[in-house]
């Protein structure tokens, strides 16, 4: 079989599908190859509003309807009740001590929810990715892509005119292609067919993965550990926790927990090495860590680490397991070459660095916008090289970043307070792509920002060297005065108590910030549904702010 196309999309997750459909409404034709069969069960669920916002402006740009209604948990629900999602009001964290039920105070001292909307309707969601991927490769095929499943390509030229030779279904198969893009997640095709270097990462130590998919998973916030804290006379959560990114944080790792509509949950750890070797049996000869966690017996690791968080144990008690247990022993990745002459990995084929902080899809979005602009205008070396600049940047920001939160795991008040250079920088970049002026927003995490990208590069080399006593209240202090310029949602408002609702007023009192009026920043919020609950009153009503 021989297929000649303008584009050769290696991988068929929500990344790849998603080029394609841009690439066929601007009349290139489109090969997707794919070594497995949808649906199937893949990691990275939860979205955010910045990735949501993406989602909106590719649908914008390349006349894609069909995808907007996922870019808010009210129209999906409405638009397409068959796909199955989760809703995600928020950010949700709870900080553990190993071996001690959890415990909080008034104060919220171990607890920080931060708010992405003010409602259900346009909250953010969960992609319960084997529904959701099947859909996109569904829409592409429908929409003229050409699309090779189970397909295993073993020899790749990227000469000239490049093309991809393997098998399917027992026969040859040869895609003829001007361009290659490689869409196949972490360690992927072109890693490995062309061995691009992946040296270790620069700040984040070696951390594993170990997780699944569950029925069964109690609530959070149905009682037991909430029930003392966060009662109605003690002012309501932002938003009912568990409808959001739940993480559970311990020193030297954590727990996320994504709730899904269907009844399944998908949870999983991220452990630093170190920490997740002291879980574990020392291996006998010959032994590898490959069988980890199969079964979900008393030794896998993730036995073993619930076994010291009782009250997230008792979360789990009655749960089911209903996917296969997926171990990753080094789940950070990240190439240093990310682009050639007819070749371009997506962000998401480039690296990854940790589920913490839900920053792959941004990142992936932000390159597939990128990438389609040359792929557009014609791949041009030099605009090749930008992209795998910016790419790696990217990635690097959010490496920093995220290291600093691991190196902060065991202080609380620091890793609640870095957390915020993340929040003020995604809801300014929302904001400001919103208003139509993302010149304001330069760089992911606004790490291109003159002013505040080496703000946040100095507060997270600080924290990497884990200060003590007065350096450590000085980074405090200087994670309020990074942000300070950008916080549009009262994150710098200590009577908040780590609670933040998405309130109008912030971001109407903030208009300045943002170079605007409090009246174009009042249009703004009519525009994008935020005054108004939307048709399902009822679930608005539950989790409005305050
Ligand atoms: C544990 C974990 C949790 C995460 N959680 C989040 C999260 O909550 N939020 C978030 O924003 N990001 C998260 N991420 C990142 C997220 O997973 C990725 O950004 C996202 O999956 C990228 O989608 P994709 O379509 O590019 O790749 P994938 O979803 O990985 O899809 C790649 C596809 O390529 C196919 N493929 C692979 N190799 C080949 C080959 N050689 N030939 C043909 N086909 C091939 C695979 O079968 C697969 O279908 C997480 C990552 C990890 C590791």
């Amino acid at each position: 079989m021989r297929v000649d196309v303008d584009v050769a999309i290696v991988g068929s997750g929500f990344a790849g599908s998603l080029t394609a459909l841009a690439l066929l409404r601007r009349g290139k034709r489109v090969a997707i190859i794919e070594r497995g069969r949808h649906p199937r069960f893949v990691i990275g669920e939860s979205s955010t509003p910045l990735a949501n916002l993406l989602l909106e402006e590719l649908a914008d740009t390349y006349d894609l309807p069909q995808l907007r209604v996922f870019s808010k948990w009210g129209t999906w629900q409405r638009s397409r009740p068959d796909v199955a999602g989760g809703l995600k009001r928020g950010f949700t964290f709870f900080f553990h001590r190993p071996g001690e039920a959890f415990a909080d105070d008034e104060s919220h001292a171990r607890q920080l929810m931060v708010a992405a909307s003010p409602h259900d309707e346009i909250g953010d969601t969960h992609w319960y990715r084997p529904d959701f991927d099947q859909n996109l490769v569904r829409e592409a095929e429908a929409a003229g892509a050409i699309y090779l499943d189970e397909t295993s390509i073993d020899h790749v030229d990227l000469s000239t005119r490049p093309s991809l030779s393997g098998t399917r279904n027992g026969k040859a198969i040869r895609i003829n292609a001007s361009f290659v893009v490689d869409a196949s997640g972490p360690r992927g095709f072109l890693a490995r067919a062309l061995n691009l270097p992946a040296p270790p990462l620069r700040w984040l130590p070696p951390t594993q993965g170990i997780y699944t998919h569950f029925e069964n998973v109690a609530r959070w916030d149905a009682g037991g550990p909430l029930q003392d804290v966060g009662r109605p006379s003690k002012g309501r959560h932002p938003y009912p926790p568990d409808d959001a990114a739940l993480h559970h944080i311990f020193p030297g790792g954590w727990i996320w927990v994504l709730r899904f509509n269907n009844g399944i949950t998908s949870a999983g750890a991220a452990l630093t090495t170190p920490v997740a070797s002291g879980f574990l049996p020392p291996l006998r000869f010959g032994e590898t860590r490959r069988s980890l966690g199969e079964g979900g017996s008393r030794t896998s690791l993730w036995d073993a680490v619930l076994d010291t968080l009782p009250s997230v144990r008792d979360q789990f008690k009655d749960a089911r397991v209903v996917a296969p247990w997926v171990h990753s022993p080094q789940l950070a990745f990240r190439t240093t070459q990310v682009a050639g002459p007819n070749w371009a990995l997506l962000p998401s084929a480039a690296g990854v660095i940790d589920p913490l902080l839900s920053t792959g899809f941004p990142l992936t979005l932000l390159g597939i916008y990128r990438l389609l602009k040359i792929l557009e205008a014609g791949p041009i070396d030099g605009a090749l090289r930008e992209y795998e600049r910016v790419t790696l940047a990217e990635l690097d920001a959010t490496e920093m970043l995220v290291a600093a939160l691991y190196n902060s795991m065991s202080d609380v008040a620091v890793f609640k307070r870095l957390t915020l250079l993340y929040f003020a920088a995604a809801s300014f970049s929302e904001a400001a792509r919103r208003l139509n002026r993302p010149e304001l927003a330069p760089g992911f995490l606004l790490h291109a920002h003159p002013v505040f990208g080496p703000a946040l590069h100095a507060c997270c080399a600080i924290a990497l060297a884990s200060p003590q006593g007065r350096a450590r209240d000085e980074l405090i202090t200087m994670i309020d005065a990074a942000i300070e310029p950008f916080d549009i949602a009262g994150l710098r408002d200590r009577s908040r108590r780590d609670w933040y609702p998405a309130l109008a007023e912030d971001l109407i009192a903030s208009a300045s910030k943002l170079h605007a009026t409090p009246g174009a920043i009042d249009t703004l919020l009519e525009r994008c549904g935020f005054t108004d609950e939307g048709p399902d009153r009822s679930g608005a009503a539950r989790s409005t702010a305050r």
